[in-house]
């Protein structure tokens, strides 16, 4: 098996040979540090910055793909030129020119949704929760653990029904519980880019959380998985970087790549 460090330095030779290359990124907890006020999870310093640059070489297309509805992700990062999100796990696509694209969700789907949200305004949960357009999470940074043990259970308590009906799948991310539409997942979200890139495009994907597996599964062979955490777990990732130091590392090397 190849080391960390040997697959990063092949990769970022390949990187500054390949005519195009495509950087996909996920934002919390990977270009983000977790916040207590999730409204307030702004990226690591110098992650903007090196970002701005890479997009700027004209070299790299550069993608991020969050499971936050657009407008917030828009709301944490500064106005970037050419930046191509994708929201919702999928559901949202904001395209570099500005244009705007929005997957239609199955009226059944929207049914299990609004059970779950009457659900937890009985449960006095609202509080806690955030409502998107194809899910329902609940959000527990900040509490006390014996304060989170109440709640998930009582979440999943709640949802338990709800969670099994088709089409319909209950997550568990960093800080919380989601209850959402199966699909799209952060996988098809980089099948669909995958699928419209050059067969020669360098690919890299940096995620974080449970969702972004999805991402490290279907981009397979194709591109260069990396798994940006404190600590390791269990993946399917290539690479595994500590933020924010390797993170930083990672996207400068990204940049004098394609710079060259
Ligand atoms: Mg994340």
């Amino acid at each position: 098996m190849q080391s960390t460090k040997t697959l990063l330095t092949d990769f970022m030779e390949q990187l500054s040979v390949a005519p195009t290359s495509a950087l996909l990124l996920d934002y919390d907890g990977t270009l983000a540090p977790f916040q207590m006020d999730r409204n307030r999870a702004y990226p690591y310093p110098g992650v903007v910055e090196i970002v701005e640059s890479i997009i700027q070489s004209g070299r790299t297309r550069v993608i991020v793909v969050t499971g936050r509805p657009i407008r917030e992700l828009r709301a944490l990062l500064p106005p970037m030129s050419n930046l191509e999100v994708w929201g919702e796990h999928g559901l949202d696509h904001l395209l570099a020119d500005g244009t705007y694209q929005q997957t239609a969700i199955a009226p059944e789907i929207t049914e299990v949704l609004a059970q779950a949200e009457r659900w937890l305004n009985q449960a006095d949960l609202m509080p806690l929760a955030e409502i998107k357009k194809a899910g329902l999470a609940v959000h527990w940074r900040g509490l006390s653990e014996a304060e989170i043990g109440r709640v998930q259970a009582r979440t999943m308590e709640g949802w338990a029904r709800l969670a099994e009906q088709p089409g319909i799948k209950l997550l568990r991310f960093e800080g919380g519980l989601e209850l959402r539409s199966a699909r799209p997942n952060k996988g098809d979200a980089v099948a669909t880019i995958v699928e419209e890139l050059d067969s020669n495009t360098r690919i890299a994907f940096l995620g974080d959380d449970l969702t972004d597996e999805d991402a490290f599964r279907v981009l397979g062979d194709r591109g260069l998985s990396v798994l940006v955490r404190a600590e390791y777990r269990e993946t399917k990732a290539n690479v595994w970087l500590k933020p924010p130091q390797e993170l930083l590392g990672f996207l400068t090397q990204w940049l004098n790549s394609i710079s060259v």
